[in-house]
């Protein structure tokens, strides 16, 4: 773990799990307005997941290019390869409302954990060729004021998938 320069109570830069590269860590309460915001959403609407067999809830809220927050959580099935994740269902709800662009995203799930393969690349979808869309991974724990990993989605995928 390397200690980030700007503030050693707040912030952190820890290599993610399966990663060589460095994930900044923050608190929610020093994230820029916007962005607060959108975490904030993303932490109330997991409150809605539908998880009875897994038991882990996941909340995503996506701030689109029209500056709306659009939020998704996951949604499982007694049929297992029919369960979705929070971040798709929220990324299909930012096109629905005729939305094609990501500005940014955040994910809420215990343990802050970052998205599955398969959302990274819906999330690269709609970043439309811009790797530096930022993904927020909150550690929804309960409190307040958790911890926020950001990454950028050429991060999480650098090897993303195009035609
Ligand atoms: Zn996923």
């Amino acid at each position: 773990m390397m200690v980030c320069a700007f503030s050693f109570a707040q912030c952190f830069i820890d290599g993610p799990p399966n990663s060589g590269g460095a994930m900044l860590k923050t608190q929610l309460h020093t994230q820029e307005p916007g962005v607060r915001q959108c975490c904030i959403r993303a932490m109330d609407i997991r409150r809605r997941a539908y998880a009875p067999y897994s038991k882990f809830s996941v909340g995503c809220a996506v701030r689109g290019a029209d500056g709306e927050i659009h939020v998704g959580v996951n949604v499982e099935n007694a049929a297992y390869p029919l369960c979705r994740c929070a971040e798709g269902n929220a990324v299909s709800g930012m096109v629905a409302q005729g939305v094609l662009q990501i500005e940014y995203l955040a994910i809420a799930l215990k343990g802050g954990g970052s998205p599955c393969g398969g959302c990274r690349q819906i999330i690269w979808e709609f970043s439309q060729g811009d790797k530096d869309v930022k993904v927020y991974m909150i550690d929804d724990n309960g409190s307040e004021n958790p911890w926020v990993s950001v990454m950028t989605i050429g991060e999480l995928l650098p090897e993303a998938f195009d035609l």
